[in-house]
């Protein structure tokens, strides 16, 4: 499987990036060893001092397609959880200093956290979806589907473009505002609406 992540993709974000709102999606990909699963703990790596938080509405493909008609794109995701899409920020501004590709700073191992998934039909509104993260309780980054840049469907049909998808990719869908560090202590807990879906510790 594979776990593709998008980059950018709710505006007040990119601002806090300092980064231009896209035109068209931005992603990347991560390996299937960057997945943390089971609320396991996060072991802070050796080669960064600045691990941040994106928190992230996950979705997870149900069946294989490609050039996926936007139209249709709904057909291929069934369930929707929370991540996190941890980056090593120092080494991300070095990469994108330098013009380098980020997967060192994005898509080392454990990179990926990702909870439980909730069945699409449980939310009332795909366009309404409430998200957030806290940080040893203290809530650090709230979402909602409605501000996002690209819907779900849009991101569906266009990675479709230039990757098949197959049953059990992982979407990662851009995190909002608030991205920040983590320290070793810390406690990460996420929820979609007001149910917790993935709690776990950075070691
Ligand atoms: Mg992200």
């Amino acid at each position: 499987m594979k776990i593709i992540c998008i980059g950018r993709n709710y505006a007040e974000h990119a601002k806090e990036m300092n980064a231009a709102v896209p035109t068209e999606p931005v992603f990347f990909l991560k390996p299937d060893t960057a997945l943390i699963k089971d609320d396991h703990p996060f072991y802070y790596p050796d080669f960064s001092k600045e691990i941040h938080h994106e928190v992230e509405l996950v979705l997870k493909i149900s069946k294989a397609g490609k050039n996926i008609a936007p139209e249709f794109a709904h057909k291929y995701y069934d369930e929707i959880g929370v991540g996190i899409d941890f980056t090593a920020r120092d080494i991300q501004v070095k990469c994108k200093e330098k013009g380098l590709p980020w997967e060192k700073a994005k898509a080392f191992d454990g990179s990926a956290p990702i909870g439980k998934f909730i069945h699409k039909n449980e939310l009332q509104d795909m366009n309404n979806i409430s998200f957030y993260l806290t940080v040893n309780g203290d809530i650090v980054q709230k979402g909602n589907t409605k501000d996002l840049l690209f819907s779900f469907d849009a991101l569906v049909a266009y990675v479709s473009k230039f990757f098949t998808l197959k049953t059990g990719d992982l979407i990662y869908t851009g995190t909002p505002e608030g991205v920040g560090p983590v320290k070793i202590g810390d406690k990460l807990e996420a929820f979609i609406g007001e149910r917790s879906l993935l709690a776990f510790e950075i070691k």
